[in-house]
């Protein structure tokens, strides 16, 4: 089976080769032919003079050869090897005789099948044409002498008119002239056939070169092609995917918002717990979605690392928040060990960061039934760069030997009967090998099965402020409750816009800003939010991204242009989460950036980022 597939593409590499080489031995005729032609319209006009009576002899009957020739390896099919020595012979026995006999410049005329094998076939072809060339010589000399069909070259050497010609060679002629198949043989076989014998070695280079060449070529061709295909299928999959993800994220958007509304407003205990199974259901759907996207953002070379001024002490205290509710689920330990006296500041992209940890840590989770999840950040600085040494280790079910090289591949999974419950893509890891990959860091993985592993990489980053972090436990830890209404604000004389084609995520946005009393106003289309910024100001405004006729930033352009509302906050809201989009939106004029499914606390803090001071009531420990 493996046999015949070879084969097949080992007949039709040679067809494809031989399909090449007619085509160049086509050109090689063209060529021949004008050259030829050029010589004669000049020799004619007394320009390139050679004396002889060599050009309308030798003309026509060559150009009507070529031509023939031309014709033939234009119809002859090439698989058929038979038909191909066959022409091959007939066209050497036509060169020779016709070298021979209509022009001194037989040996050009003679060569001609040489340059055609080489173009035309292959090295045997060659050694063949040569045998051939050589014994047709020779016959047809002897045989045209023998029969008295000399040319004027034969009658010269074989009679004493040679000797008026030359003069200096009359010592040899002397010798030679009585036996004239000797003087045949010395000046008129010989000589040919060793020019045969080197140009065929020469052919036989060339012949190498140009199949190297046009194997080269081909191969070349070929890739590029493949290439091609490759990346516009890859263009269209990421295109695809990038509409797929807006399309079920706004309805994720929708069941997360609706189901945030059942946990806050609901008093019934079954009710809540029902919606929180929803709620864990949809972000794991959600984190499936986001997984996919960001494989694919990877592979087509769209994820850009967006490097800001972070401080690490609220990317660990998020990544512990968010990943406490977890490890209290699963009534595990976790500990963060952070190095008290690393710099707190740096410049660096802290989201792809956040992400590459939260997912070492997720796994860790995952993949641990009893013990302890740890987190170490250790670090080593100097005045402006720091080496930070991130760490994640469990005391889990560990990975074997044989497994830890494969599980940077897509879609990996290991232990299936055991893991049956624990839900992933295994995307995760490849995901963030890729991401350390763009910041110029590599994962490592250490793991004993049945006892547990860590992951680690070391990330270099510029440091903004070198001030310690300080003890990480005492400063930021905050209790992480499973319930995450805990914003507490009001701004009742607050009037925020929003504006997005899709009714529910109105609803949906409205509801879960309700207890702030802010005044909301909605729009269901560019055109409108126009229509009302007209004749009510506000003083924020969430604008969706695409929306039928006039998109999101279309709509904030014509805002800035009507002077509408100078100087307030607009917030792009989409669902659309692919292509560095923060920057791209941050450019556009947007003052920031909110990805849907609105998560509630993300919303409360941009809406108190953005919103003025003197309209918001704090009570707690809100901060802005
Ligand atoms: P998944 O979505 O399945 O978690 P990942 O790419 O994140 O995919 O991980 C790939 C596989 O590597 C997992 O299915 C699991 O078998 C193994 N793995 C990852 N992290 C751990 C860990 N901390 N402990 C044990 N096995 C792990």
């Amino acid at each position: 089976m493996d046999k015949d597939i070879k084969n097949e593409n080992v007949s039709e590499y040679i067809e494809n080769q031989d399909y090449i080489a007619n085509k160049y031995t086509m050109k090689c005729f063209m060529v021949t032919m004008l050259v030829f032609t050029a010589i004669f319209i000049l020799n004619q006009l007394g320009i390139f003079i050679i004396r002889e009576k060599i050009m309308w002899e030798a003309f026509f009957p060559s150009l009507l050869i070529y031509f023939l020739a031309y014709i033939v390896a234009k119809i002859v099919p090439l698989s058929n090897k038979k038909m191909k020595y066959f022409l091959m012979f007939c066209i050497t026995l036509v060169f020779t005789i016709s070298g021979v006999f209509l022009t001194y410049h037989v040996v050009l005329l003679s060569l001609f099948p040489f340059l055609y094998a080489t173009l035309y076939s292959s090295k045997p072809m060659m050694r063949f044409v040569c045998i051939l060339t050589v014994i047709s010589t020779i016959i047809i000399v002897y045989g045209g002498y023998y029969f008295g069909l000399c040319d004027a070259n034969m009658i010269l050497l074989t009679t004493d008119v040679a000797k008026e010609y030359i003069a200096d060679g009359h010592f040899i002629l002397n010798e030679v002239n009585d036996n004239p198949y000797l003087s045949l043989m010395l000046f008129f076989v010989l000589p040919r056939c060793l020019i045969y014998i080197a140009f065929m070695a020469v052919c036989s280079s060339l012949f190498s070169i140009v199949s190297g060449s046009l194997e080269k070529a081909r191969l070349a061709g070929e890739l590029e092609k493949a290439k091609t295909e490759a990346e516009n299928a890859n263009r269209a999959k990421s295109r695809f995917l990038a509409k797929m993800s807006h399309e079920i994220r706004t309805p994720i958007n929708a069941v997360l918002g609706m189901n945030e509304m059942i946990i806050r407003e609901s008093n019934e205990e079954a009710i809540r717990e029902y919606a929180y199974d929803v709620k864990n259901s949809s972000e794991l759907l959600l984190n499936i979605v986001n997984e996919i996207l960001d494989s694919s953002k990877i592979e087509s070379g769209m994820m850009e690392i967006v490097p800001v001024n972070y401080k690490i002490g609220s990317l660990l205290n998020d990544l512990y928040n968010m990943i406490n509710i977890k490890i209290q689920d699963k009534k595990l330990k976790l500990v963060f060990d952070i190095d008290p006296s690393i710099p707190s500041e740096y410049y660096g992209d802290d989201s792809r960061i956040r992400q590459v940890l939260l997912n070492l840590l997720t796994n860790a989770v995952k993949y641990t039934d009893k013990g302890t999840v740890t987190m170490e950040v250790r670090c080593s600085a100097d005045n402006e760069n720091a080496v930070l040494h991130y760490s994640v280790k469990d005391t889990g079910i560990g990975i074997s030997e044989e497994n830890i090289g494969k599980i940077y591949d897509e879609f990996q999974r290991f232990d299936l009967s055991r893991n049956r419950s624990v839900e992933g893509t295994g995307l995760g890891m490849n995901i963030v090998q890729q991401l350390l990959k763009l910041m110029g860091s590599k994962l490592h993985i250490k793991s004993e099965y049945g006892k547990g592993s860590e992951f680690y990489f070391d990330i270099e980053q510029k440091i903004v402020n070198a001030e310690p972090l300080g003890d990480f436990r005492k400063k930021f830890i905050q209790s992480a409750q499973k319930d995450n209404i805990r914003t507490e604000y009001f701004a009742p004389k607050a009037k925020v816009l929003v504006v997005d084609d899709n009714a529910i995520n109105l609803k949906v946005f409205t509801r879960l800003i309700k207890k702030t009393r802010i005044q909301v106003y909605e729009a269901e289309s560019g055109k409108e939010c126009l229509e009302l910024l007209r004749s009510q100001p506000v003083d924020m405004i969430f604008l969706d991204h695409m929306m039928p006729e006039m998109d999101g930033i279309e709509t904030l352009h014509a805002i800035r242009d009507n002077k509408l509302c100078e100087g307030i906050p607009v917030i792009m809201l989409t669902a659309n989460a692919i292509v560095g989009d923060r920057e791209k939106y941050i450019t556009e004029g947007f003052d920031d950036f909110l990805s849907k499914p609105i998560i509630p606390d993300e919303l409360d803090k941009m809406i108190l980022k953005h919103l003025p001071e003197e309209l918001v009531i704090t009570e707690g420990n809100i901060k802005k």
